[in-house]
């Protein structure tokens, strides 16, 4: 019986200069990559964990590559990619196959499997051709603004196209020449084939020598480009995916501010940059993925999260030059600095840390890290800021909040609440954290005697913190002032455990996040929940109960970044909202995709220079899904939703609420 393959090794005694070629393409890739690893390790160590958990970085990897899952959201570019990474997985698989069958004799590229090979191969190389052409239409015929023009983006996809169109070209070429039983295995090269006018077999002979040959080459010429072209993201992509750590933006490494010899804190050069940030810069895209979902951007200031990305990169190259030369790289006295001419200053302080940009980045740049490092040397090492700032760092350091207000506050106005303090309280098992919002702003402290009324209800033994109590840290620590920041936590953390402190709750996904995820590294670890978890566990267990009956309709919820994005706490506030009878009117940007109000990173305290206020166009988009009235659960959204200029119809500005002042005013 006829074997099921097709007749191998035909140019068995040119391998010699096939393997040759190879080497060199490999060996010029293998010297383009390294050039591109010595620029990453211009950077300082690795700062966190870069290595833990190997096999689930890899599974994570293949899953991300294989679904095109991060590409998928919010236009749809995933599917002209797709069709090219999928296409270009096939053709390896193939080239190995055949290969281990002609040099190793192993059943790779014969029998069904071949059969299924042919197929795919045929059907994935005029797949590829679509993508590449969807990729053409969209890169210059559409133009979307955010996509960067690389000078090398039409020889990329040129080299993409000729590896399907040699290879079709060559197998109907080979069909043509001899007759094989399982052409119809290749519907295509078949097609083809028969397309190609009938010539001497010794013209199909010549012509099938130069094509093998031409598609060898393309192969090869493709892999030789990877270093040089944006083909590189196949390398870096990967390895920036590979390396990342999602916990990066959320709990920010600590600095170092023991060494009193220490000149400059901070990244105000490119080899302060950890190698992680680097390795970021050299795999984005230009993509620009990150830009149309920055409310920044969208909101009109002059913040482009991939700016920042192709800035940093355009100096990873004299960096190296410098680091040669025997000169600091990317340093030095007659280097631009990072932080005002590489990349702008204005752009660095729009950041509202709500990392939009990293959750729509295909290869997971750490975008907010790398703005808090920078922000960092302006405020430690220049004592450069918006003036703006001066007032809540000064608070912050004197009275221990950024309204520098006094800090006996806190006891008198939870005595007007009648709220218990803590140590006056020795049976309260939770402290009610009520952050500096909750005590110095008058408009938030109803959201913290809503939660108190409830947790009474639910007969939860709590108390709030007396005088002792300062800012949690993390207004301090994402606008750069580490110092002040480090400051905070300690004396917290000493409260805390003069008090026998060990769980909190708290109503601030800000505060929520830098006592969950930050403290850890100055001292023993709290148990911490935000009052949307709490609240949904006490309805779930019936110690808070809801008369029945009542539907209300028309009101939005405002996801904010730190609960949805930075903690995935997206689903308990709708419960609550649920279990009160509301229907929530969502807005397409929810969840993990919600736009930020604008007030995280710090931004609640600077002036709105710039654009238009993000609050407004966040307000916008709810009323647009049909909200008349807005809950939320946060203090920063509370304060930008509600000062917007957003106006309901009949004039009046929309109503905001907080989730736990809703229930108080349901349960019973
Ligand atoms: S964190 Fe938010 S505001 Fe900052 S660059 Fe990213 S998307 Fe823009
Ligand atoms: S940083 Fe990421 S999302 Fe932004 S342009 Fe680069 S690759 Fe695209």
């Amino acid at each position: 019986m006829m074997e099921v393959t097709r007749p191998l090794g035909t140019y068995s005694h040119t391998y010699w200069l096939m393997y040759l070629l190879t080497a060199a393409a490999a060996a010029v890739l293998a010297w383009g990559v390294g050039v591109r690893i010595s620029r990453w390790r211009t950077g300082r160590g690795a700062g966190r964990d870069r290595m833990s958990h190997p096999w689930r970085r890899s599974l994570d990897l293949a899953a991300d590559v294989a679904t095109q899952r991060r590409l998928r959201s919010p236009s749809h570019p995933w599917l002209f990619h797709g069709l090219i990474v999928w296409g270009f997985g096939i053709f390896l698989l193939g080239t190995f196959c055949l290969m281990l069958q002609e040099h190793f004799g192993l059943p790779t590229f014969s029998g069904g499997w071949y059969l299924i090979l042919n197929l795919g191969l045929d059907l994935f190389s005029v797949l590829v051709l679509v993508g590449v052409i969807l990729a053409a239409w969209r890169r210059w015929v559409l133009r979307p603004e955010e996509l960067s023009r690389a000078r090398t983006s039409g020889l990329v996809l040129a080299l993409v196209a000729a590896l399907p169109v040699s290879g079709l070209l060559l197998e109907g070429v080979r069909l043509a020449r001899e007759p094989d039983p399982w052409a119809p295995w290749s519907p295509v090269g078949y097609s083809v084939a028969g397309l190609l006018p009938g010539v001497e077999t010794e013209t199909f002979s010549a012509l099938h020598l130069g094509l093998w040959w031409g598609h060898l080459l393309v192969a090869l010429g493709f892999l030789a480009a990877i270093p040089f072209t944006r083909l590189f993201h196949l390398v870096a992509g990967p390895a920036a995916l590979f390396f990342a750590d999602r916990d990066a933006a959320r709990a920010l490494v600590p600095l170092d501010l023991s060494d009193e010899d220490a000149t400059s804190f901070g990244v105000g050069r490119i080899e302060d940059f950890y190698w992680k940030r680097l390795l970021d810069a050299d795999a984005c895209t230009g993509c620009g993925r990150c830009q149309s979902q920055c409310p920044a951007w969208q909101s009109g200031k002059s913040l482009s999260p991939k700016e920042i990305s192709e800035s940093i990169q355009s100096r990873l190259i004299p960096g190296v030059r410098e680091a040669r030369q025997g000169r600091s790289p990317g340093g030095g006295e007659d280097a631009p600095a990072l932080a005002g001419e590489v990349v702008q200053e204005k752009a660095l302080w729009a950041c509202t840390t709500c990392r939009s940009c990293e959750a729509h980045c295909p290869v997971g740049v750490e975008h907010v890290p790398r703005i808090i490092d920078m922000r960092r040397f302006l405020v430690l090492t220049k004592a450069r800021f918006p003036s703006e700032l001066l007032t809540a760092f000064r608070g912050l350091e004197h009275n221990g909040n950024p309204f520098g207000l006094e800090s006996r506050e806190r006891v008198d106005r939870a005595v007007e609440a009648q709220l218990p303090i803590w140590a006056d309280t020795p049976e309260a098992e939770i402290l009610l954290w009520p952050g500096c919002n909750g005590v110095y702003d008058p408009r938030y402290r109803q959201v913290i005697e809503a939660l108190a009324e409830l947790l009474k209800r639910a007969g939860i033994r709590f108390a709030v913190p007396g005088e002792e109590a300062v800012c949690c840290g993390d207004a301090a620590r994402r606008l750069g002032n580490e110092y002040l920041c480090q400051e905070l936590v300690v004396r917290n953390l000493e409260a805390f455990e003069r008090m026998g402190i060990r769980r909190i709750v708290t109503a601030c996904p800000h505060c929520f996040n830098t006592l969950r995820h930050e403290y850890p590294a100055f001292g023993d670890g709290l148990e911490v929940v935000h009052h949307s978890e709490l609240l949904s566990e006490l309805l779930s267990s019936g110690r808070l109960r809801l008369p029945s009956g009542g539907k209300e309709s028309a009101i939005g919820f405002h996801d904010p970044c730190y609960l949805a994005r930075y903690n995935g706490i997206t689903t308990e506030p709708r419960q609550l909202l649920r279990a009160a009878g509301i229907h929530i009117e969502e807005s397409d940007r929810k969840g993990k995709d919600a736009f930020c109000c604008g007030g995280g990173g710090g931004r609640i305290w600077l002036e709105e220079q710039e654009g238009r206020p993000m609050g407004d166009e966040r307000v916008g988009q709810l009323m647009a899904a049909g909200a008349l009235k807005i809950a939320t659960a946060c203090p920063f959204c509370l304060t930008m939703l509600t000062q917007g200029n957003a106006k309901l119809a009949d004039g009046m500005p929309i109503q905001v609420q907080d989730v736990a002042e809703i229930l108080a005013e349901k349960t019973i």
